[in-house]
């Protein structure tokens, strides 16, 4: 079988390890000790490769799984001995973002926070992000018909998918015409969504995307500093006499924190704090013009506490309102980001900052 495959893909893409997705009962089965079986796994690089894998399959009556990521939980990747995977590793180009019509093409085998991170870099979204979105690839998502946390604002994964190109089992290349809506009956790339690999390989996929808004995605963060004579703070920027604070930076980024911009905001911050000729010992998240953090964005303040942290930085946020400090404390990140309350100000924390200096 497997010198079989290796005629069709090449013998550097074929190898033989055991095979499951993250369903607990498979787990806990490996935990217990029975090891799932060695699996072939063919990793094919082009639609004849696999066109040609599925023929073989099935004129020898072998059943064949394609894998995405291998996050699914529900047991849907755990082949039995005998049977094949197929990796879909190597389908990883994005291949055209069209920012007038606001359409992706992609490979099925794209990760699909890397397809996110390549569109917020344009200003755009896929609007779809499930929690596991770092270790899923979009063919993984349409074939589970995931949704996920902004759902119900942006539709789950079958909203936004408008075709596919697809290899059926019997080797045939299948490209239900990319449209936005179909007039004659259910759109036939829908028959895949959520078929879990059982109608055939998806190698590629058109999704209709969202523009946001510039500065939605880029938010201004501002550098803080107090204003002369008095215990206030407004952005540097604008006025460039205000004092900077020996050992402090302050930042207060100017819009609520969503998984669309949470990213830049931190790399802004971490980027300041590393331009500084020497680290600083506190870094002040003002958090008073963020209405909105989302759960992403809370764990992402958290990395960013984490890191600043392991450089010996403390991290204080402070006047957060009380949706995201309950949104922070849930999230457990409160901790990391100094115990948030609502009673303490910038210059509150600037305050006790100094006196301990001193003392
Ligand atoms: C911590 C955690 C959080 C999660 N959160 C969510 C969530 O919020 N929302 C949600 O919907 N899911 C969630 N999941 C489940 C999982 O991440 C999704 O089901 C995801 O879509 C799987 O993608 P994948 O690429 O890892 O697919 P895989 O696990 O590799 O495969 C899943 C199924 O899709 C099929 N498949 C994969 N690629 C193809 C392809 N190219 N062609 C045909 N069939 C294919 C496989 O055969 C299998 O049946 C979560 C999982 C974890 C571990």
């Amino acid at each position: 079988m497997r010198a079989e495959l290796e005629k069709i893909v090449g013998a550097t893409a074929v190898d033989e390890r055991p095979v499951r997705d993250l369903w607990p009962l498979a787990i806990m089965d490996e935990r217990a000790g029975k090891a799932p079986p060695q699996i072939l796994v063919v990793r094919p690089t082009g639609r004849d490769q696999v066109a040609d894998v599925l023929r073989w399959a099935t004129s020898n009556h072998v059943a064949v799984t394609p894998m995405g990521a291998g996050s699914g939980v529900c047991g849907a990747l755990s082949p039995a001995a005998g049977e094949v995977v197929m990796d879909m590793g190597a389908f990883d180009r994005v291949l055209d973002i069209d920012e007038t019509n606001l359409i992706c093409r992609c490979e099925a085998g794209v990760n699909g926070f890397a397809l996110e991170q390549q569109l917020n870099a344009r200003g755009l979204t896929l609007g779809h992000y499930p929690s596991s979105l770092p270790g899923t690839t979009v063919g993984g998502l349409i074939a589970t018909r995931s949704s996920g946390q902004e759902s119900s604002r942006y539709g789950s994964i079958e909203d936004m998918l408008i075709g596919l190109a697809v290899v059926l089992p019997d080797g045939t290349f299948a490209a239900p015409r990319p449209g936005p809506r179909s007039a004659a009956g259910p759109a036939l790339h829908q028959l895949l969504v959520g078929s879990e690999g059982g109608l055939g390989v998806m190698i590629g996929a058109v999704i209709s995307l969202v523009q946001l808004l510039r500065g939605a995605s880029r938010p201004h963060v501002a550098f803080l500093g107090r204003i002369q004579g008095t215990s206030r703070f407004s952005d540097r920027e604008r006025h460039p006499d205000n004092e900077l604070i020996p050992g402090v930076l302050i930042f207060r980024p100017e819009s609520g924190l969503v998984y669309f911009n949470v990213d830049n905001v931190c790399k802004t911050i971490l980027d300041r704090v590393s331009a500084e000729p020497a680290l600083p010992k506190l870094v002040l998240l003002d958090l008073s013009a963020a209405p909105r953090v989302d759960l992403q964005s809370a764990q992402a303040l958290g990395e960013l506490a984490h890191e600043l942290t392991a450089k010996h930085i403390q991290v204080q946020a402070v006047e957060a309102r009380s949706s995201v400090r309950d949104r922070l404390r849930n999230e457990g990140v409160d901790t990391k980001l100094g115990g948030i309350n609502r009673f303490r100000t910038v210059a509150d924390a600037v305050e006790d900052f100094q006196k301990a200096a001193i003392r």
